[in-house]
């Protein structure tokens, strides 16, 4: 069976791990294999969006407007110029939403409430978080049905994790009992130093069945790609980096079909 309606965040709270070169080149390898996906860009920088090649300050209708409640989240997904990935782009004023939401009721659910009316037009949707554990990424953890947790290959990777993991936990309890780990991946790898692969056989010593055997290099190709506007498949089809991100894809739908 394939997936259907699958909805994954990515979130780490470190910044700078790979999130967000993960969602978009992600998004698009599985739209590569034919799987109809939606990225949700919930984190204020909207780097995904303008990744995208979305101007992120043009955006009228984004998530912002959704999770507040002015417009239904459909009227916010634009399709973007890779075929099959769809996206509900950010905007800068969503940062406004983690004071504004404190009031509201069933404030960590709203994205959840937004993403039923438009998830079962999709076989995966992919959530991008911002570096933080705060009420916008509470959401996406409330809404999601698993995690994607990318982890750079450098030193103390495994420290920051721990907060990470609490946070799961006081979700599953309280919020979202059916959040899974989808898996880790790890990002960023130099194979050059000897630390990183210390530091993947340390994270995989640790979860050995979270832990994607596909480890992103660390390529010049994949960190230029956004500045077009592109995936990396568009950008450089034939690179480590897109390579890479297909072989994630295989493997996440293995995973999910199994
Ligand atoms: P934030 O926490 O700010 O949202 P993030 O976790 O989304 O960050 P990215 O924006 O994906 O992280 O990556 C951080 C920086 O590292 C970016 O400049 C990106 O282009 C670069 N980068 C990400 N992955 C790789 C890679 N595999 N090789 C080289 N550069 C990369
Ligand atoms: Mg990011």
């Amino acid at each position: 069976m394939m997936p259907s309606g699958v909805v994954l965040a990515i979130a780490n709270q470190k910044g700078g791990v790979g999130k967000t070169t993960t969602a978009i080149n992600l998004g698009a390898a599985l739209a590569a294999a034919g799987q109809r996906t939606l990225l949700v860009d919930v984190d204020p920088q909207a780097n995904a969006t303008s990744g995208l090649g979305v101007d992120k300050g043009r955006v009228e209708r984004s998530v912002y407007e959704a999770l507040i409640g002015q417009i239904s989240l459909r009227d916010a997904i634009i399709q973007t110029d890779w075929q099959g990935l769809a996206l509900a782009p950010s905007a800068i004023r969503l940062a406004g939403s983690e004071i504004e939401m404190v009031g509201m009721m069933a404030r960590e659910q709203r994205l959840r409430r937004s993403l039923n009316e438009v998830v079962a037009d999709y076989d995966i949707t992919l959530i991008d978080c911002s570096p933080s554990l705060g009420i916008l990424t509470v959401n996406a953890l409330t809404a999601a049905d698993g995690i994607i947790i990318p982890i750079q290959c450098e030193y103390l990777a495994l420290e920051a994790l721990g907060q990470l993991l609490s946070t799961i936990g006081l979700i599953r309890e309280n919020l979202n009992p059916r959040l899974k780990i989808a898996g880790m991946v790890m990002t960023m790898f130099d194979g050059r130093t000897n630390l990183a692969q210390q530091v993947v056989d340390d994270v995989r010593g640790h979860f050995p069945r979270d832990v994607f055997d596909t480890i992103v290099p660390r390529s010049v190709r994949l960190s230029e790609a956004p500045s077009y506007g592109r995936p990396i498949l568009a950008y450089d089809p034939a690179s480590r980096g897109a390579t890479a991100y297909r072989r994630l894809a295989d493997e996440l739908l293995a995973r999910l079909k199994s």
